[in-house]
């Protein structure tokens, strides 16, 4: 299917998945209410050092600091979003007594949008270590005639979601389309109880598209908002291709 504006949408879900087209306009979730958006380079700490690094084109030539910057972003992230959760008290038996600690009723399921999502998606797992995993493919096609682009969904695996909290990461949330596939591909795996789409840098369009498409269950989390979009829906500023600097450059 074919937008206004130029964008065009595939989804293409193997397996028991039937091969189907979503129209990514048609709102799921608009419920007239403001999703929340923490932006975490509102407050200056370490983590702003990993983003300037991540940005910075000189430093980009080394993939293995791209990679574990991504990496060290999501750990960071992991830990705000871990303050959200619901902890429970529990004696626990040290070597010389008991202590009253608080420990995580249930675990996040932490779902991730190949490939980028990967170094940022072992960031949130060093955290939550026995979290469930997600992992789902979604990626642009580029017509070569003009700026317009498919986004095709093609992989999922999955456990059963129904009712869990899930962290969806992508490093960068452009128009929000991707996000929006991904998100109604899990959902062949159940309804998630609260979705949190963690991203190191959002556009404002891609905010406000998951803001109005995606459930009131569910928060933003990013490290920066950038304002601009380029006319193939690359993040301006933002730092290229998080794919690429991560793994290589693909045909
Ligand atoms: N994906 C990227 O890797 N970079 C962008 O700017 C937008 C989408």
């Amino acid at each position: 299917m074919c937008l206004k504006g130029g964008i065009c949408i595939v989804v293409i879900l193997p397996g028991m998945l039937k091969f189907s087209t979503v129209p990514v306009l048609s709102p799921i979730g608009f419920h007239g209410m403001k999703i929340k958006v923490n932006d975490l380079s509102q407050h200056h700490s370490v983590f702003s050092q990993y983003m300037a690094e991540i940005r910075d084109v000189t430093v980009q030539n080394d993939s293995l600091r791209f990679r574990r910057n991504l990496e060290r972003l999501g750990e960071i992230m992991a830990y705000e979003i871990s303050k959200t959760l619901v902890y429970e008290t529990r004696s626990v038996t040290t070597p010389l007594g008991i202590s009253e600690c608080n420990v995580l009723v249930t675990h996040p399921v932490l779902a991730t949008i190949l490939r980028a999502g990967l170094p940022l998606h072992q960031g949130f797992l060093n955290y939550f270590d026995r979290a469930e995993n997600t992992f789902v493919s979604a990626y642009r096609i580029h017509h070569n005639d003009d700026d317009a682009f498919d986004v095709e969904v093609e992989y999922l695996a999955s456990p059963d979601l129904e009712g869990k909290t899930v962290i969806l990461c992508d490093p960068m949330l452009a128009t929000g389309s991707s996000m929006l596939l991904a998100y109604k591909a899990l959902l062949e795996r159940g309804t998630p109880s609260h979705t949190h789409v963690a991203t190191v840098i959002a556009s404002e369009q891609g905010v406000g598209f998951v803001q109005q498409n995606m459930p009131r269950e569910t928060t933003i989390w990013t490290g920066a908002v950038d304002k601009e979009l380029t006319p193939r829906s690359y993040i301006v500023p933002g730092l290229g291709d998080a794919g690429d600097l991560a793994y290589g450059s693909k045909q």
